[in-house]
Formats: C-alpha cells, sequence, structure tokens
C-alpha cells in the first residue's frame, strides 16, 4: 500500500514509530514490541534507521521492515538516511527494501555519528529524495519536518524554505519531529501553507514516561517545554507509576487537541513500548474512527 494513496482515502493516518535495538540487545526485542502492538490498527509502522547510518544498525531496519511486511497486517515504512552513504550504498539499500516489498521510505538526511566520518554523496534529505525518484519513480518517500526549527538552521523561515525543496523533489507526506506544545504546530502549519506547501503533515508525539528520557530529548531535538507540562513532570518526578500515567494523559490531550484542530495524521514514537502505545490508541481509538467515518 502506498501511503500517498491512504491519505488520498483517509481523513486522518494514524502511525506508530520502532527502533531496532541498541548494539548490545538481541532484535528479539523489537519482534517483542511488535507482537504486543499486532492489534493497533495503524496506518503504517515506520522503522528507523541508524543515526550517522551506522552499520550495524542500517541492516537491521530492512530486516525488521521486511518482517513487518511478511507477518503484519501493517504497511512498513523504512527510514533511510544519507550522512555517510554513496550513491551505490543508497542505490543497494532500496533493492534491498524492494526485495522485501517495501515500497515506503521516509528520506532522511540522518543524525551526525562522530563514529561514522566517511564521505556522504548528499549534503540533504532533498538530494536524497530526487536521487531516490530518480532510481525507482514509482516508490512513496516522505520526509521529515520540524515545528519548531531545525536546530542547524538559522530561522524557521529558512529552514522551511529548504523543506519545500524537499517536497517538490518528491516527498508526497511529512512528519513532523515531537513537540510538546500543539501551539507551535499550528503556527508550523500556517507557516507551511503560506510558503505554498501543500502535502499532509503528521504530527510527531512522543508520550513522556521517565524522566531520563526529558533531558535526552530537550538536548537532541530542542522543543519547548510549555509550562504545564514542566508542572506535571515536576509533580511526578519521583513516581515512576505516576509519571506513566501523567505522561500517557499528556500525550492523549495532545492527540485529542490536534484532532480536533483537523491534523491529517499522528505518528507515535513508541519508543518501543508495547504498553504505552497500546494505553494511548485505547483512548484515542474512537477519535480517529469518528474522524474517518464515511472515509475508509
Ligand atoms: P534535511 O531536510 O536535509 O535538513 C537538515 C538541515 O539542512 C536543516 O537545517 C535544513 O534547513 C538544512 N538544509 C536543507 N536543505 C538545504 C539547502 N539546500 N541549503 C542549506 N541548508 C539546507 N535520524 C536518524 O539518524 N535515523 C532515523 O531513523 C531518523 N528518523 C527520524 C524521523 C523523524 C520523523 C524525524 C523528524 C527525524 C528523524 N531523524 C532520524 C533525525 C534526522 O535525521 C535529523 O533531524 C537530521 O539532523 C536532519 O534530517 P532531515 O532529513 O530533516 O535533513
Amino acid at each position: 500500500m502506498n501511503i500517498a494513496d491512504l491519505f488520498k482515502q483517509k481523513k486522518v493516518i494514524y502511525s506508530l514509530e520502532v527502533f531496532p535495538p541498541k548494539k548490545t540487545s538481541a532484535l528479539d526485542t523489537v519482534y517483542t514490541t511488535l507482537a504486543g502492538i499486532q492489534d493497533i490498527p495503524a496506518d503504517f509502522v515506520s522503522v528507523t534507521y541508524g543515526a550517522g547510518g551506522s552499520n550495524t544498525q542500517k541492516s537491521k531496519t530492512g530486516e525488521i521492515a521486511g518482517f513487518i511486511k511478511e507477518k503484519y497486517k501493517f504497511e512498513p515504512v523504512a527510514h533511510l538516511t544519507c550522512i555517510g552513504a554513496s550513491r551505490e550504498d543508497i542505490r543497494q539499500t532500496l533493492e534491498e527494501l524492494k526485495t522485501k516489498g517495501i515500497r515506503n521510505v521516509l528520506a532522511l538526511r540522518g543524525d551526525r555519528n562522530p563514529e561514522v566520518t566517511t564521505p556522504s554523496a548528499f549534503r540533504y534529505a532533498s538530494e536524497l529524495t530526487a536521487y531516490i525518484k530518480e532510481l525507482d519513480p514509482e516508490i512513496n518517500i516522505a520526509g521529515a519536518c520540524y515545528p519548531e526549527c531545525h536546530g542547524e538552521c538559522n530561522s524557521l523561515e529558512e529552514d522551511i524554505e529548504h523543506l519545500k525543496e524537499k517536497v517538490a523533489a518528491g516527498a508526497s507526506h511529512l512528519i513532523s519531529q515531537l513537540f510538546f506544545d500543539n501551539d507551535c504546530f499550528y503556527d508550523f502549519r500556517e507557516k507551511v501553507e503560506a510558503a505554498g506547501i501543500q502535502v499532509p503533515i503528521q504530527a510527531g508525539i512522543m508520550p513522556i514516561v521517565n524522566k531520563n528520557q526529558i533531558e535526552k530529548i530537550v538536548t537532541l531535538c530542542g522543543a519547548s517545554l510549555p509550562k504545564r507540562f514542566v508542572r506535571v513532570i515536576n509533580r511526578y518526578a519521583d513516581s515512576p507509576e505516576a509519571l506513566r500515567d501523567a505522561g500517557i494523559a499528556y500525550a492523549t490531550d495532545q492527540i485529542i487537541n490536534l484532532l480536533a484542530s483537523g491534523v491529517r495524521g499522528i505518528h507515535l514514537y513508541t519508543m518501543n513500548n508495547m504498553e504505552i502505545a497500546c494505553r494511548i490508541d485505547a483512548n484515542i481509538r474512537s477519535l480517529i474512527d469518528s474522524a474517518n467515518q464515511g472515509n475508509q
């Protein structure tokens, strides 16, 4: 199933993101996650690609996406990054994905990884997107976007200009970086529309369910933390169960608000935590079904 076609059929697309286990964990851990989320009626499940194109991680992406295609009803979307990759590396990866029946990719520049120093054939995701389209015009390509501006860009306006290039190169829809303040997303959506970008945007939501996540996430993606969110975190920081419940409630509330505001999709960063994914799905399923009624 081509995800671009799904956007034509449904008002709201719901997807989940999983990641290959770290070098030290067995691949089985992600298979356990997949078994745990198999009853969620997600439109697709995306599989991340090792930071900086790290070799140990990248081969796992195709393997896990292929497993999803074979075993589950979910459509897999394979993330594909170009940092440290040659044109031939990308060609081979696409070939491997095609063999496994994977016809949707999320084309990314990739996070920088100090361990990977090999030169890259592509500087930006837009260049990668254009190359993928050249090799395989039928494959569907999604791209990433940043409601609070990408960390390396000077202004949101400039970042949106670059986003325009990515869409022109062939990205059929966009998935946003996580955010905790829905107003940032709404402002971004307005600016994107004003810039003439018309592809659907899925909102990236990450439930915060433990204290360690917060520092890491804020350092990595610079998401702003609304007072309401900080109050919740501070209040329950030392009570793991309460923090988990409060984090699920906060993410649910964000999603309800986004759905009411006509968002075209929700992309849940599951952190491979099936319990959290299932609880959030139970909270919002009827809302998504209601938005899609008569459109399936
Ligand atoms: P780009 O779109 O290339 O943008 C990168 C920077 O370059 C931006 O600042 C942009 O403004 C600038 N830029 C773009 N075009 C130009 C131009 N023509 N001239 C000058 N500047 C330009 N990382 C991973 O390693 N693996 C993953 O699996 C992964 N999955 C992700 C999933 C989602 C939904 C998101 C939002 C991010 C993900 N990332 C992942 C992180 C991502 O790789 C990083 O944020 C990376 O730094 C940027 O990737 P990009 O594809 O957005 O880059």
